[in-house]
Order: C-alpha cells, then structure tokens, then sequence
C-alpha cells in the first residue's frame, strides 16, 4: 500500500487512473491506526460518493468506503453486502485485508441493527450520538465539516477531534 499517497496531489487528468484519481481525494492520518478521510464529494446522508466510469463507460457513483474495500482487499461486493465503519467515521475509507487493521467491515442490515443496538446498551460518558446515530441532515453537515477542516488544515488532530468531539470523545482509533 505504499503506493497510496499520503496526502492528496494534483496531477493532469488526463494522465490519471481512476485509482489515482480516487486516492487523491483520500487525507490518512500519519500513524498506522488514524483515519484515512475522504475529502471528495458528500452526500445529504454524510456519506462520501465517487464518480467511477463504470463498465461500459457510463458513469456510476459509489460510496468511497465500498470502492477502498474492494480496491485493498480484492474483495468485490454485492448489492446486499454493506460496509460497516468500526471507527464510526462515515468519511473514513481505511480499508485493510486484516480484519483487525481495517476500520471497515463488511456486514448485513442485521449486524448494522445489532451493532447499534449493542452499542445503545453501553454505558456512555455523556448524552453524545455516533456519529451514524445522527439525523440525517447532522450528520451531512458534520461530514462537510470534518471534510473543510481537513482539506484546510491537512491533518490537524486537534481540529479534527474538535469536529467530533460531539460525537464521540472516546474514540480509540483517530487518536
Ligand atoms: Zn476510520
């Protein structure tokens, strides 16, 4: 994976594959745990989308965590195999053949229900929501936020934890 560049670059698009293209919509975090973010276009729902070409030329748009899935695990997903964020960061695309290294998994609608619903049941420090919990149009503008504070300041620890620190103070892997 040392091929992925560590911080987005500008080349001529003509010259650009669409890998390259995706990647350099891609902030990571300098240690090996950090996020990887996705700095392209959001969607009204928080999520990332990415325009690929597709297979016969027709444009298609994916979510960026499903496309950095497959890119790095080789792994091709159905319809109704969904990507679940361990990190609870909508934005991050940190995908690793290790299931313990990578902040996205592949699970179904009832992982996702268990998954909130195992998580409703801990103990929380405060009244904050995950960061999917969210309505809808909360979680598109923390998204936006997260994606304006990254691509001002690259990766700034201090302002990326002040985007999420409603969301989830605790967090383990972005900090
Ligand atoms: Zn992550």
């Amino acid at each position: 994976m040392t091929d992925i560049p560590a911080t987005p670059r500008r080349r001529r698009a003509t010259t650009r594959t669409e890998a390259e293209r995706f990647w350099q919509f891609v902030l990571k975090g300098p240690a090996a745990g950090d996020c990887w973010l996705w700095t392209g276009a959001i969607a009204d729902d928080g999520y990332g989308r990415f325009w690929t070409a597709g297979v016969d030329g027709k444009q298609k748009i994916v979510r960026p965590q499903r496309y950095a899935y497959t890119a790095l695990t080789g792994r091709e997903l159905t319809p109704d195999v969904l990507i679940l964020h361990r990190c609870d960061v909508p934005l991050c695309v940190h995908a690793d053949v290790d299931p313990e290294a990578s902040h996205l998994r592949p699970g179904d609608t009832s992982d996702n229900m268990q998954d909130r619903a195992r998580r409703g049941r801990q103990p929380r420090p405060s009244a904050t929501l995950r960061f999917r919990d969210l309505p809808r149009a909360e979680r598109a503008r923390r998204s936006r936020a997260l994606r304006t504070a990254v691509l001002e300041r690259g990766w700034d620890a201090a302002a990326i934890h002040g985007v999420l620190s409603g969301v989830d103070p605790g967090h383990p892997t972005l900090f």
